[in-house]
């Protein structure tokens, strides 16, 4: 967005963006005027892979266009990327847009279109021949490496159309998706536009008021919490929706009744919940706010993130834990969400099995890992079916018969239930394990059995509880940058680089290897508050300062499905999850 001549000129992203947040919108618009200062987002290397490879997608799109089409003014144009900021710049790939419509492209790449308040670059228009359902046409279409498409993509293909149609050609019948897995899906034009009329409707209304500081927290213009933009200004205000588990509507409850700091909500009289939030759910909340002033309140200069305590909330979910078995199982994947290839098709690649367990006649305490790769989807087949032979096989020695394989946060099982799917292979195996109980989710007995004071249950920020001295402290921090490093061995390893790709996993192995026995201490610490059923304060655990990531909102460990999808989708309250 920009201002051109007195007025704001908006971009089909613009459009995406008030969709999601309007608040996001007018606090750019107040950057871009110089209003405020712009807002560092920290670097998303999920984002800024999944960009990568979007252009990577993108570009093979269009070499099969130019393969199919040949390039040239009947075959496939490309149009230059204008400077969004100059009119002339932008008038002038319009135009160029214009004429290779008018000479009868059969794909425009790149295809520009600028009204005076609203421009936009289609990824292509293709020329669509007349049918017994319409005449001669162009319709946009856009590369996404996204598996399903998603309404932000969908507004922005039904801008372009309008803009088809504006220029006086007849209208689109569909627009099309070109997605990551290879597919393509095709949506009426005429469904989505009155979603595009309503649209665009706000996003002027928006622009034209004048400009101003947009504040954070009102009624008026939707927000949840999730950016560093509102981060900053929640930390700012100390705000209640930093306790884990308050909702964005809970929130406007909590804020209606003056409870709208995380001191004034764990302040609060127990038995007065404000009228809209049922007694249970305050009494959570509650709770934990005040277990989270009171770690706020113990940062020091050195331990910035203050002491991490914790409570039995619920001893009944603690009691669900099985007995320990010599045989327990500790289990977590590592994968790529953005993984796709040529044969399958299919995005992501569970391309690491860590699988740790108590050492056999080691000392106590003395834990095994393996790791089963799968760079591939033949490795990951066979990865599959080596786990589950595995593990069927464990559970028939004697005295291991009774053993649990623990995992944090449902994605485990989701993943293997997909492979088992994919592949068509152990899935009897798996229903017998599944049937029996044998998959622990440690998260969910979190969640419902006890109380931490961090602002987020990922199973990272429960570590100064159970840890100890062993310390995160690998070259891959967290979720996000594995997808990266992992990325980053695969380059290599094409580049030849064999020894430098080697390093890479190894530090993935290391990472994974600490998820697995940060599972098994944390099963232990479970264990250990069950026996302690009183439901005091845990003993004083090392500050967390030392733990990684910095979501607001709570969840279990960053499930990397999660990030892939748009930003409004992935927040989660947690305690009423
Ligand atoms: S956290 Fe939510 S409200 Fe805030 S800028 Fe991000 S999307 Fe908008």
């Amino acid at each position: 967005m920009f201002l051109l001549d007195g007025t704001w000129v908006a971009s089909a992203t613009d459009l995406v963006v008030a969709l999601r947040c309007e608040y996001q919108l007018l606090a750019r618009r107040a950057e871009v005027a110089g209003l405020i200062e712009p807002v560092e987002e920290g670097r998303d290397v999920m984002m800024a892979r999944a960009a990568s490879l979007g252009i990577d997608h993108e570009r093979a799109a269009l070499d099969r266009e130019v393969a199919r089409h040949g390039a040239g003014p009947q075959g496939v144009v490309v149009i230059e990327q204008p400077s969004v900021t100059s009119r002339a710049a932008l008038e002038a790939a319009h135009e160029a847009t214009v004429a290779a419509i008018a000479g009868g492209a059969a794909v425009v790449y790149q295809a520009a279109f600028f009204d005076g308040t609203l421009h936009g670059l289609a990824d292509f228009v293709v020329r669509t021949p007349a049918d017994g359902r319409g005449p001669l046409r162009w319709e946009p279409a856009d590369t996404k490496l996204a598996r399903h498409a998603r309404a932000e993509a969908l507004l922005q293909l039904a801008a372009y159309a309008w803009q088809l149609e504006r220029l006086g050609l007849p209208a689109p019948r569909d627009v099309h998706l070109w997605l990551g897995d290879g597919s393509r899906t095709h949506h009426r034009d005429a469904d989505l536009r009155p979603v595009l009329v309503d649209r665009v409707g706000r996003l002027r209304q928006l622009l034209d008021a004048p400009v101003s500081v947009p504040a954070w927290g009102t009624d008026d213009l939707r927000w949840c919490g999730w950016c560093a933009r509102c981060r900053a200004a929640a930390e700012a205000r100390r705000d209640v929706l930093l306790v884990a588990g308050v909702r964005t509507d809970q929130r406007a409850t909590l804020v209606d009744a003056g409870l709208d700091t995380i001191e004034a909500l764990g302040a609060a009289a127990p038995d007065a919940p404000p009228e809209g939030l049922r007694a249970p759910v305050f009494a959570k909340v509650r709770a934990q706010a005040a277990l989270q002033a009171a770690q706020d309140a113990s940062a020091t200069p050195e331990h910035p993130e203050g002491v991490v305590r914790a409570e039995v909330a619920d001893p009944e979910a603690l009691a669900l834990l099985p007995p320990p078995n010599p045989g327990d199982v500790f289990f977590d994947f590592e994968g790529d969400p953005l993984h796709v290839d040529d044969r399958w098709g299919e995005l992501g690649l569970e391309y690491l099995f860590g699988v740790l367990t108590h050492r056999d006649g080691g000392p106590p305490g003395a834990t095994t890992y393996f790791p089963l790769w799968a760079h591939d989807r033949d490795a990951e087949r066979h990865a599959l079916e080596e786990f589950i032979d595995w593990l069927v096989a464990r559970r028939r020695t004697p005295g291991l018969a009774d053993l649990h394989v623990y995992h944090y946060a449902p994605y485990e099982v989701t993943a293997l239930k997909r492979l088992v799917q994919r592949y068509g292979t152990r899935a009897d195996e798996l229903d017998e394990l599944l049937k029996d109980g044998v998959f622990v989710d440690l998260y969910g007995i979190v969640r419902r059995g006890v109380r931490v004071s961090q602002r987020s249950y990922s199973i990272k920020k429960l570590e100064p509880l159970y840890m100890g001295d062993d310390e995160r402290d690998g070259e891959v921090a967290d979720g996000a940058e594995s997808v990266v490093v992992y990325a980053e061995f695969r380059a290599l390893v094409e580049a030849g680089r064999a020894d430098e790709a080697a390093d890479r996993l190894e530090a993935l192995r290391a990472y994974n290897e600490y998820d697995c026995l940060s599972t098994l201490r944390l099963r232990d610490w479970l264990l250990d508050r069950r026996a302690d059923p009183g439901g005091g304060p845990a003993p004083v655990a090392r500050p967390g300062g030392a733990t990684s990531g910095g979501q607001v909102l709570g969840g279990a460990r960053e499930p990397l499905h999660r990030l892939l999808l748009p930003r409004h989708q992935q927040h989660g309250a947690l305690l009423q999850e």
